[in-house]
């Protein structure tokens, strides 16, 4: 007992010494909470919150209205001379007049539509965002979303910035509570972090994948669907941070925008920089395969195109054998893509058989290879994604040193589309539609291969 009065005592006479320094200098309240001591003792430092006469800075306290005006217009350094004010229950002499008629000036307060303010009650997390984002000038908002703020609520818009801004966060559960009065300990983080960048907190998820935008003008919605609103636009080879997934759905992000895009309009990036070589078989006088008046070097080039714009798109560099109806004798081919800088080297080709019965996708690789492995890895991801693009017969990843891809010094592959001598996959080979999907498919491939090597 004895102990208590000393403290008592103590804190008196430390509230006496408080008096005699220089205004706005108030020392240190012992009832901080720890964990935002440095944004509260920013705040204080600048006479922008007080304590208490003694001596507490009351953490939990609730902040009424004119609490919470004097102190955005101390953070803003508005005029807080005491006068009249607009509002019939503010009296020029109370202590909040001056910062109340400023921030109304200012447009950062509105009253209640009775005209009065209401200085004595508390205010909410809900009307703080509002008076925050005003306070700040905060304009930009995301796809941030609370499930007790209904984005057709007025204070949606002003709880958006705030939190888009990092200066409010939620609540674990999920919830943003703006019915809920606002502590003293909160809002000073508001006001803190309003004021200091550093103090900001961040909205960040984490993210699964980056992926990359391949329409040229794609739109960011509010939710996983049309019928959200639009809140930005992506344009094409934008790279976007993938952090969750709803349906055909993505929520994502940029530095500057959030919201969410239909995952068919992007393509998954290669980590890393990545080179490849894409060689479309044949060429000039050698034209391949020729049955049902489809010219196999025609075939392979068109995908092979097909894959770069698809490769591209995803970040990587392609380096193309030949890119028009060239001939190249097969020992050029592997050694232009080294000699270029390629990490990894994909044929493509188109089968024929004399039973026109045989059909189906292969891929090959070589053993003779310096890169077996990564050869086979390579073979084993483009046929399992081509097979699926394509839904053709599944022939299997086969070891057969085809002269582009034995000895050679980086991992390389050689692809068979399908048989041109075959009726089901000829009508695929000959289809601009089934040509971009077996694009896609080794594309995809590719990027699996990639992220495998990444690993
Ligand atoms: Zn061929």
């Amino acid at each position: 007992m004895l102990k208590n009065w000393l403290y008592v005592g103590f804190g008196l006479l430390l509230f006496g010494l408080v008096v005699f320094l220089p205004q706005g200098k108030v020392l240190a309240f012992h009832d901080v909470p720890e964990k935002y001591e440095t944004e509260i003792h920013y705040l204080i430092d600048r006479g922008i919150i007080q304590g208490y006469p003694n001596g507490n800075f009351a953490p939990t306290d609730v902040v009424t209205r004119e609490q919470a005006a004097t102190m955005v217009g101390r953070a803003l350094g508005l005029d807080g001379r005491q006068r009249n004010t607009v509002f019939p229950g503010v009296d020029a002499d109370s202590f909040a007049s001056g910062y109340i008629q400023s921030a109304y000036e200012e447009g950062i307060i509105t009253g209640y539509t009775d005209g009065t303010y209401k200085p004595k009650e508390t205010m909410t997390r809900g009307e703080m965002a509002y008076l925050i984002s005003k306070a700040f000038s905060l304009h930009e908002i995301s796809a941030v979303t609370y499930e007790d703020v209904q984005s057709s609520g007025s204070q949606y818009e002003a709880i958006n910035k705030v939190s888009t801004a990092g200066i409010a966060n939620g609540y674990d559960d999920g919830t943003y509570r703006p019915d809920a009065s606002i502590t003293r300990t909160e809002y000073s983080l508001l006001v803190a972090r309003g004021l200091n960048d550093s103090f900001k907190v961040s909205q960040e998820e984490d993210v699964l994948e980056t992926r990359v935008v391949t329409t040229d003008v794609l739109n960011v919605r509010s939710g996983p669907s049309t019928s959200y609103s639009r809140v930005g636009q992506f344009v094409r080879g934008t790279v976007i941070e993938v952090h969750q997934q709803q349906g055909d759905w993505l929520k994502v992000s940029t530095g500057s925008l959030k919201g969410y895009v239909h995952k068919d309009y992007t393509a998954r990036t290669a980590s890393g920089s990545r080179v490849i070589a894409i060689d479309a078989g044949h060429g000039g006088k050698d034209g391949g395969a020729e049955f049902n008046g489809l010219v196999e070097k025609e075939i392979n080039l068109n995908v092979a195109k097909r894959v770069r714009n698809y490769l591209e798109n995803s970040g990587v560099k392609v380096i193309m054998t030949r890119s028009d109806d060239t001939f190249i004798p097969l020992d050029d081919r592997n050694s232009y893509a080294v000699n270029n800088g390629a990490d990894t080297f994909v044929s493509i080709h188109s089968n024929a058989f004399s039973d026109p019965s045989a059909n189906g996708t292969e891929t090959f690789y070589s053993s003779q290879s310096q890169r077996v492995t990564d050869s086979k890895q390579l073979a084993l991801f483009i046929q399992d994604s081509l097979v699926e693009a394509l839904g053709t017969k599944d022939r299997g990843v086969k070891d057969v040193p085809y002269r582009v891809i034995r000895s050679t010094s980086i991992p390389s592959t050689l692809v068979e589309l399908g048989f041109t001598t075959n009726d089901s996959d000829a009508e695929k080979l000959g289809s601009s539609y089934w040509r971009d999907r077996a694009a896609k498919g080794i594309s995809d491939g590719i990027i699996d291969y990639y992220e495998w090597k990444g690993k």
